[in-house]
């Protein structure tokens, strides 16, 4: 008699059991290291054992200005004793001024094709962004077409904070470009229209820093959202997004939340968001 009861209990029981969390290495897809942060409370020391003590085994970096990244490229005996990879990307911007212009400003465009024929001292550059588009229009802007292009024929990923709206835009100037769109649409484009997109697009990828919808309760994935990662596992990468400093200071509490909800997954689909995808992106080896 016990062997239906205990047939019928034994959905209930994994459904009050607390899913273990995500503890393999982790891709950190959108770091930025800033001036406010290398000069102030974050010195190379302080960022690096935050991503060390997080398991974080490898960075896109990319800052304001570039000094921030070069710094990280160019620390290659601390990285490596931290056991951090560093992709650097280019940072479109010199200053805060540059965030709403440098679509239009061949200044901009001439220094990331400086910066890249430089490379880093990790190894040339792997990618451009992250870039904002606050109007989506503004993807036609002559610089932002030119540089699409620019990422397209040096084989460049693309970092994009933008629309989905955008996302067409700056596909149309170089269909074949590895666009990784920050946030996966902060605005929060409804799941499928992600879907649609990750569909046209089979090269677009998905960060997802402050991803509307994500999350739900005591931070665990959204129904919604645990599908659409659960279709497309091989599309989303997790990200820091260090824009202020105060995502450094919370970079543990950030990453814990990260390993909480990854639990919520099949092992391999957590693992291929957490570090595969951008491992196989960037090529590199498993830690
Ligand atoms: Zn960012």
């Amino acid at each position: 008699m016990w062997r239906p009861l205990v047939f019928l209990c034994w959905p209930a029981l994994t459904g009050l059991a607390q899913a273990a969390d995500y503890s393999g290495p982790l891709f950190d897809a959108h770091l930025h290291y800033n001036e406010e942060a290398y000069q102030g409370p974050h010195p190379l020391d302080d960022v690096l054992a935050r991503m060390q003590r997080n398991g974080v085994r490898a960075i896109v970096a990319n800052s304001r200005p570039n000094d921030g990244t070069k710094t990280l490229a160019g620390a290659g005996t601390q990285t490596r004793a931290a056991g951090v990879t560093v992709v650097p990307f280019i940072r479109l911007y010199r200053n805060r001024a540059d965030y709403d212009n440098w679509f239009r400003d061949e200044s901009i465009y001439t220094m990331v094709q400086t910066e890249f024929a430089r490379g880093t001292a990790a190894g040339p550059y792997r990618g451009i962004g992250e870039f904002h588009l606050y109007d989506s229009a503004n993807a036609n802007g002559p610089v932002a077409k030119k540089l699409m292009q620019f990422a397209a024929e040096k084989q460049l990923a693309v970092l994009a904070h933008v629309d989905d709206v955008a996302i067409d835009l700056l596909m149309a100037h170089a269909s074949g470009v590895r666009l990784i769109w920050a946030h996966t649409g902060i605005g929060g484009a409804p799941a499928a229209r992600v879907q649609a997109l990750l569909d046209k697009y089979p090269r677009l990828m998905g960060e997802l820093s402050y991803r509307p919808g994500l999350t739900c309760g005591e931070g665990s994935l959204c129904p919604e959202w645990r599908a659409l990662l659960l279709k497309y596992p091989d599309r989303f990468m997790i990200g820091s997004d260090t824009w202020v400093n105060q995502r450094w200071m919370y970079y543990d509490e950030l990453m814990r939340g990260y390993r909480r909800w990854l639990g919520d997954l099949p092992p391999d689909v957590a693992r291929r968001i957490a570090w595969d995808n951008g491992a196989n992106l960037f090529q590199l080896n498993r830690p």
